[in-house]
């Protein structure tokens, strides 16, 4: 247990982890974090907290973090420390003369999900005011960025429907691509108590998550099927609830569009769409997926749960909505224990997505190409915005490749570490002729950098987070930032170094302008969290105090509910000779993400490095015993790990994590994406696995 000594007073503040957003108090000595108590009141958690957010935030003090702004002109030359007004200016000079030669998308950066919704709102301030284009994406775009597609094109808005809460009214239970007990430890605790009381789980992985069959919990059903099939399964599962009668016929006619209903209704019921068409494909039995389609439909509480194995594929977006469909068929979206629920990766996902952190949305998900919305901003922005959507992250380093993309402003994100195909991330980020890195140390990404500007820790800044569940929590300051800027700080002196005004004196003051602009942030200010806790959006006039716990009770947001046709189409990542098992990643309890902050904790000692598990017959094949180095190839790269052999994996199946930049996961995933949102396909790699010398 980590305990620095006595402490004096405490302040409360929000786990800067996963998308649960746990409330803490933080109990403090002077000016130092003494130690990490959850907070018995937090609405997220309930006094609950996992080995993250307890633990490991020592990485705030951590001796690699970087206290002052360096520059160097190339990459090759060494940092050189530098006053923050130096730092800056010479950004800012970079930036104007790249936008001088070769015009204003020639630029363009990234918001965090890590850093507030103050922060992710004013970066992407900059760009489109400052910069004076759309060039801006976000981390959430590698994660969620399909869940924004596909609720938004079902429901009309890219949110959860449910509080945490909710699930302790469920009756059935459906986790798909998802494994709460590792990614999202407080709420997969809350999941096995409902389960241990009763409820009825099915889960689809191709994984046995810790669910399956954790103590005193067996899944009624686990659907194994192959990594990339999620969409077969999904109208399979749907087939079964239109051909055997087991729609709510009455909540699809009085809250759901009647035509789409019909066309889904007639394309599911296709013979192609049974699950025995798809029994080959997914290799699930159809008599499991039938069964498993009868248990969710007869709930009544049915509620779905899902994560990045649903969004990380070519057809996320598809799945999403797939999802989206199965839950209006069965009635399922409007009360509690119901409801289809992202899990959210970083904690401020939601929060970075809601902030107008896409090229094509400002805050609130409005069209950047809607006149009275962009005219509403260019009033209290003060300058004209432009109606085209900027470039994707993807769309900006491809652009880098071919020339007409040279300046990236990268705050709280290591593309080259947490973005697939390595190789082509460090060949766009080589071509640049400006990268700002901003981030806590200097990360994979700063290679390429020609400015580090430090970032501050979520114990060095006030703001807000917003969780998966849209809980908007306090964030406060424990302590000054150790390089004397919090991050929203800095972005407002890149503004006015850019020429483009910026004057805030505190977050606060940012949430005013956010609740001014931003429809579902109305209602929300620093006075109702300080007296509330926390809100969940929507806020408005129209809703109880503290928010909104459950959407869409009387109807959509869009008005009726929208079903959309799921037509399967096979990943390009197919099994081959030379590529015969199929690569899926994901995380571990005791690490987050690229790991740069639990790795330099004492959460280091539970996971030392990324392993590949494979299952012990493709090991056998192989003449693999546990702990061989083994070599994994894809058609991308290769890499080493060492490997362990489980039965948790179905034989033709390998899963790693990517939590350590040596082992370089993202070597070897490829460039496939999510055809509507370009998320990409992280779960899909077909890769050939050998057996190498020690490493
Ligand atoms: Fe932090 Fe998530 Fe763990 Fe809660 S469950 S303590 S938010 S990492």
């Amino acid at each position: 247990v980590i305990q620095l000594g006595q402490p004096e007073h405490a302040l409360l503040t929000t786990c800067a982890y996963c998308g649960v957003g746990c409330g803490f108090k933080a109990e403090m000595k002077g000016n130092t974090v003494v130690r990490m108590v959850p907070w018995k009141d937090g609405q997220a958690n309930e006094g609950h907290a996992c080995i993250k957010g307890r633990f490991a935030w020592c990485y705030a003090t951590h001796k690699d973090r970087i206290t002052k702004p360096m520059i160097r002109e190339r990459i090759t030359d060494p940092w050189r420390e530098v006053s923050w007004d130096e730092a800056i200016g010479y950004a800012a000079q970079r930036f104007q003369a790249i936008q001088a030669q070769h015009g204003r998308d020639a630029v363009g950066g990234l918001t965090s999900s890590r850093c507030t919704n103050e922060e992710t709102y004013l970066v992407q301030k900059l760009i489109r005011a400052a910069f004076g284009t759309n060039n801006v994406d976000t981390c959430a775009r590698v994660c969620h960025s399909p869940t924004g597609y596909g609720l938004g094109q079902t429901f009309g808005t890219s949110a959860g429907t449910q509080t945490f809460k909710s699930v302790e009214q469920a009756d059935v239970v459906l986790v798909i691509g998802a494994n709460p007990t590792d990614a999202h430890p407080v709420f997969g605790s809350r999941l096995k108590k409902r389960l241990r009381q009763g409820a009825q789980l099915i889960v689809i992985d191709p994984r046995r998550i810790e669910l399956v069959n954790a103590p005193h919990i067996r899944a009624a059903h686990h659907l194994a099927l192959r990594p990339g099939t999620n969409v077969a399964m999904i109208t399979a599962l749907a087939h079964v609830i239109v051909t055997e009668d087991l729609v709510n016929e009455a909540y699809v006619a009085e809250r759901c569009d009647a035509k789409s209903f019909n066309d889904w209704r007639a394309f599911v019921a296709r013979p192609e769409n049974s699950p025995e068409a798809f029994e080959a494909e997914t290799g699930v039995p159809a008599a499991e997926v039938r069964a498993a389609a009868r248990l969710y439909a007869s709930g009544p509480n049915s509620a779905i749960y899902y994560g990045l194995g649903v969004t990380e594929h070519a057809q996320g977006s598809t799945m999403v909505i797939g999802i989206a469909n199965l839950a209006m068929a069965c009635g399922m979206v409007g009360r509690e224990g119901v409801g289809v629920n992202p899990l959210r990766g970083q904690n401020n996902v939601q929060g970075s997505c809601d902030m107008g952190s896409f090229p094509h949305e400002l805050p609130g998900y409005r069209h950047i190409s809607d006149t009275t919305v962009r005219s509403q901003f260019e009033a209290v922005w003060g300058v004209p915005l432009n109606p085209e959507p900027g470039l994707r992250i993807t769309n900006m380093l491809d652009a880098a490749l071919d020339g007409s993309f040279k300046g990236l402003y990268c705050q709280g994100e290591d593309i080259l570490q947490s973005d697939p195909n390595t190789q082509h991330v460090s060949a766009a980020l080589a071509a640049m002729e400006c990268v700002v890195v901003q981030d806590l140390f200097l990360n994979e990404t700063a290679q390429y950098a020609h400015v580090f500007l430090p970032g501050a820790s979520f114990l060095e800044k006030d703001g807000t987070f917003t969780n998966a569940e849209r809980r908007i929590s306090r964030v406060r300051q424990a302590m000054p930032p150790l390089a004397g800027l919090a991050d929203w700080q800095v972005t407002v002196k890149l503004a006015n170094a850019l020429g483009y005004p910026m004057h805030y004196a505190h977050p606060e003051e940012v949430m005013q302008e956010i609740a001014a602009l931003t429809p579902s942030f109305a209602g929300v200010s620093y006075a109702k969290l300080e007296r509330l806790g926390s809100v969940q959006w929507p806020c408005n006039d129209g809703t109880d105090e503290a928010g909104t716990a459950t959407m869409h009770r009387e109807r959509f947001v869009r008005g009726r509910g929208r079903f959309l046709i799921t037509q399967y189409v096979a990943s390009d990542e197919k099994v081959t000779r030379r590529f015969p098992l199929l690569l899926t990643t994901g995380r571990i309890l005791s690490q987050y993400n690229v790991g740069a902050q639990t790795r330099r904790t004492e959460n280091s000692r539970w996971h030392d490095e990324d392993r590949l598990d494979i299952h012990p017959h493709d090991a056998q094949e192989r003449g693999i015993a546990d702990g061989d180095w083994v070599g994994i190839a894809s058609r991308a790269g290769e890499t080493v790990l060492r490997a362990r052999l489980t039965e948790k994996m179905q034989p033709g199946v390998v899963y790693t994590t990517f939590h350590h930049p040596g082992s370089g996961a993202n070597v070897i995933t490829t460039d496939s994406s999510d055809w509507a949102t370009n998320c990409p396909e992280y779960k899909v790699t077909a890769v050939q696995v050998s057996k190498v010398p020690a490493h």
